[in-house]
């Protein structure tokens, strides 16, 4: 049988990527057919690359959070990477890679419902995921993210949480780098610090605070009460955070999640890691996490258009999180 390899397709149009997955479509839906967890009792699953316990990677296999590498992968560890122009015309690219699970030991705690020590273990997996990757010549941009529910494109609801490295930089990221980059050559100072300078002394915006970490509702924002956590330390990769750092953070993190629990009914919402590609060194960015819940949906002027229409002042939104 021959091997269905993801490809990436080029949308000239757009200057996009398109992932063309088919092997994804076969995946089951556990919100949708009640079966045993494959999470819960994970015989099988492939391998873990990880077991954490107690903060510490445990050789004895004993876990609270475990890295396994995704059964149902975007992209292989394979030796296959063509480039291929088809009718002279269009681009498509079949490349190996990366596609891990950060899995949490109970079905039903997300991250707002562990102890700060357990967050900061999750954190750890991250960092050692980027560590890994970062050694891979094939790696550009690695995507970490988190759906939550089945409206923010969850298959499983045991809480799970995806790294996906890319062998390209999609075009938000890159848009977004040369955002930096523009702003780092022509003022000599970081975008994000500046934001993030900003955000402390206007206050509208602000959320919460904590000695190295911010969280605030963006000045523009995409998506309803959506929020920005952004380290005070300028750093542009997340396995640069340290010990005290990954504590703040964990900490800040449940406290926005929490908002997101009890100010809402069951919200389900999405979280992203911004980080700099791993192929070079990009100074001039500096990471974050980005919440989104799913409470509006997209019509035809923000799908068709790209043009987001917020029924609410991010200002009136920070002030409506800050209660929460
Ligand atoms: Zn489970
Ligand atoms: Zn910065």
């Amino acid at each position: 049988m021959k091997k269905e390899n993801t490809e990436l397709r080029y949308d000239i149009l757009s200057n996009e990527w398109i992932i063309i997955s088919p092997k994804r479509g076969t995946r089951p839906n556990n919100f949708q057919q009640i079966k045993d967890c494959p999470f819960c009792d994970i015989k099988d699953q492939k391998e873990p690359k990880y077991y954490f316990y107690k903060g510490r990677e445990n050789k004895e296999k004993k876990w609270t959070t475990i890295v396994i590498p995704n059964k149902f992968p975007v992209f292989e560890e394979s030796d296959i990477s063509e480039d291929i122009l088809e009718n002279n015309f269009y681009t498509k690219k079949i490349s190996p890679g990366f596609h891990d699970l950060i899995v949490t030991k109970e079905h039903d705690k997300f991250i707002s419902d562990l102890p700060v020590p357990r967050i900061e273990e999750f954190f750890t997996c991250i960092s050692k995921l980027l560590i890994e990757y970062r050694k891979s010549k094939i790696v550009k941009q690695v995507a970490i993210f988190h759906n939550r529910g089945e409206k923010a494109g969850a298959s499983q609801p045991h809480p799970h949480y995806q790294a996906l490295s890319l062998p390209i930089i999609e075009r938000e990221h890159q848009n977004e780098l040369n955002n930096f980059k523009n702003y780092y050559n022509k003022n000599n100072k970081c975008f994000h610090c500046e934001i993030n300078k900003i955000e402390k002394i206007n206050k509208k915006r602000l959320i919460a605070e904590n000695d190295d970490f911010i969280a605030f509702c963006p000045f523009a924002p995409k998506i309803l009460f959506q929020v920005i956590i952004s380290p005070k330390r300028h750093t542009s990769s997340f396995e640069e955070i340290n010990e005290k750092e990954k504590k703040s953070l964990s900490k800040i993190f449940k406290k926005i999640l929490l908002k997101y629990d009890n100010g809402f009914d069951n919200l389900d919402y999405n979280f992203f890691l911004h980080n700099s590609p791993l192929d070079k060194e990009y100074p001039y960015f500096h990471w974050y996490w980005s919440f989104s819940p799913r409470i509006n949906y997209f019509g035809g002027l923000e799908l068709g258009f790209g043009l987001e229409i917020s029924p609410m002042t991010p200002e009136e939104q920070a002030k409506t999180l800050r209660k929460m």
